[in-house]
């Protein structure tokens, strides 16, 4: 069964000012749609067709790997950020924010650190590692904690497509308003019960 890009929740509209609906047009509808087509196209015909992304970002290699990696990394995104942020981090993960980087204050400026400081094209990613301690990396051109045993919790996508349209090369910009932005309900969830979270950033939890 082909593959599918996850409809976003939210209008293309809605994330002012975050991001311009143009933004939203050409990196979901093109930036996107293209890992997921590359994906189908990779793997007709071969086991990996029968795998959940998850499985497959787990066990593939090379292109195969690239491309799904970033379906799974840009479906985990889109959920990262909300039309407004009011919110702020909530229950068990906002107490592991504080234990683990002394205040949310703390936690944002050690995110924005990472998010700023990474060569080239990334993600800047919190997980939460199988002891359950927090952490923040910055990582490579679809790289993320899908293949480091560590659960995701929060993602930026920093390639320069996610916001030059918006912030042309100011990238810090763009990580400042990131961090104003951030779902943080999608975040809780990640961290304390992260068995639906394939399901739910695919659309899925429906066909199942
Ligand atoms: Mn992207």
């Amino acid at each position: 069964m082909a593959r599918h890009l996850p409809d976003l929740i939210y209008s293309k509209d809605d994330l002012h000012p975050l991001l311009g609906a143009r933004t939203l047009e050409v990196h979901h509808g093109k930036h996107h749609r293209s890992y997921v087509d590359k994906v189908n196209e990779l793997e007709q015909g071969t086991p990996f067709a029968q795998l959940g992304l998850f499985e497959l970002v787990a066990g593939s290699r090379d292109d195969l790997y690239q491309s799904a990696a970033q379906h799974l990394n840009h479906s985990f995104y889109w959920r990262c950020i909300a039309p407004v942020s009011m919110q702020e981090p909530e229950g068990e993960l906002a107490q592991a924010l504080v234990r683990d980087f002394g205040s949310l204050e703390g936690f944002r400026e050690r995110f924005a650190e990472g998010a700023k400081g990474l060569f080239g094209s990334g993600w800047c990613w919190l997980s939460r590692s199988p002891e359950g301690t927090l952490r923040i990396d910055a990582q490579a051109d679809a790289d993320g904690p899908w293949k480091h045993n560590a659960t995701p919790v929060l993602t930026c996508d920093v390639w320069e497509h996610a916001y030059y349209l918006d912030y042309e090369n100011e990238r810090g910009r763009y990580v400042d308003a990131f961090l104003e932005q951030v779902d943080w309900a999608f975040a809780g969830r990640c961290f304390a019960h992260p068995a639906g979270i394939e399901d739910e950033i695919l659309g899925t939890a429906a066909a199942r």
